[in-house]
């Protein structure tokens, strides 16, 4: 038992497993791995850890390669989601353990769980695909596209319907095992959606966006820091313009002007000053958004965008 010890939740990017520039390949996002896992061996004998992640490059991957081949029935997007919760957790689980080791640790408890979140069946995101998936497209591929796609920093994306977390269903299992000494890797992708249908659950063809649900589970297990590590430095105001401006501390009120102001757009930079602004309001404890490189840094204050009430 550590509960003595403050519980640590990581949030990572999928995109950061895919960097600008790469297709993906699984050479490619194990190695990308290695930057942030490493600094999260090291940071688990400290800390109670909780890590999430993301799934956009991988679960738009994983439609795209459904959508070329007419031989296998198609899944739906809750199904892919689960895929995508083993295919990572798998490739976090088994980097971690080999970080470990690397650094005299052999007996670390290491779980990756299939976690599936609640979503309102009257969210309004129902009805305007918002999420950008997989690869990017120039505005030329992407016009002669069969499905709803979105500018983004990257280029084109799909889009698709990204309805808001309302509870994590292993809320309890999670705060158990990271009681017992656990690390915990759960909530891939945002996690499966599902809505109540009278005593049970029924999937939904959406992807939650991780950072909200990351915030959630936060609140849910009752967290003492929340690292949302991406593949930028932070938050920036005037993001991609020459007048681009990186901001170091972000007070609850600024971010939620700047955020009316447009400077975070919905899809990327947006969801995370929303999930730091609910986890700070929650939990009256600072959040950061930071480099997949600097987790350590931005946990000392010393890199990323600190957000404070
Ligand atoms: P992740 O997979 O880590 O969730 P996202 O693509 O969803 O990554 O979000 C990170 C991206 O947000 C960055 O790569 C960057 O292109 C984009 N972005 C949009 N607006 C901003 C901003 N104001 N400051 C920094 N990055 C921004
Ligand atoms: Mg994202």
């Amino acid at each position: 038992m550590k509960p003595d010890k403050e519980i640590l939740l990581i949030a990572l990017g999928g995109n950061a497993l895919i960097r600008k520039g790469q297709i993906g390949t699984i050479q490619e996002q194990f190695e990308n791995l290695k930057v942030p896992i490493q600094q999260i061996a090291r940071l688990s004998q400290k800390y109670r850890v909780i890590i999430t992640h993301g799934n956009g490059p991988q679960v738009g991957n994983l439609l795209l390669q459904q959508e070329c081949c007419d031989a296998a029935p198609k899944l739906p997007l809750e199904i892919l989601v689960a895929q995508t919760q083993g295919q990572i957790g798998y490739m976090i689980e088994s980097t971690l353990d080999t970080e470990l080791m690397n650094i005299g640790v052999f007996t670390q408890k290491i779980v990756s769980l299939i976690s599936y979140v609640v979503v309102d069946e009257a969210d309004p995101s129902f009805s305007d695909p918002s999420k950008p998936i997989g690869p990017a497209f120039t505005e030329y591929q992407a016009a002669k596209l069969p499905y709803p796609t979105k500018k983004t920093p990257k280029g084109f994306r799909r889009v698709v319907i990204s309805p808001k977390p309302v509870t994590i269903v292993e809320k309890r299992e999670i705060k158990a095992l990271i009681d017992t000494d656990f690390i915990v890797i759960c909530c891939g992708g945002g996690g499966i959606p599902v809505i109540r249908e009278g005593r049970s659950f029924a999937g939904v063809d959406a992807v939650i966006d991780k950072d909200l649900a990351s915030a959630k589970l936060a609140e849910e297990v009752g967290a003492d820091r929340f690292v949302i590590a991406t593949d930028v430095d932070g938050a920036a105001l005037h993001y991609g313009s020459s007048q681009e401006n990186l901001l170091e501390k972000l007070s609850v009120e600024d971010a939620r002007r700047y955020l009316a102001q447009g400077h975070f757009p919905s899809g990327s930079m947006g969801p995370k000053i929303e999930a730091a602004i609910a986890f700070v309001e929650q939990r009256n404890k600072g959040a950061v958004i930071c480099s997949i490189e600097h987790i350590q840094d931005a946990i000392d204050g010393k890199s990323g965008t600190q957000i404070i009430s």
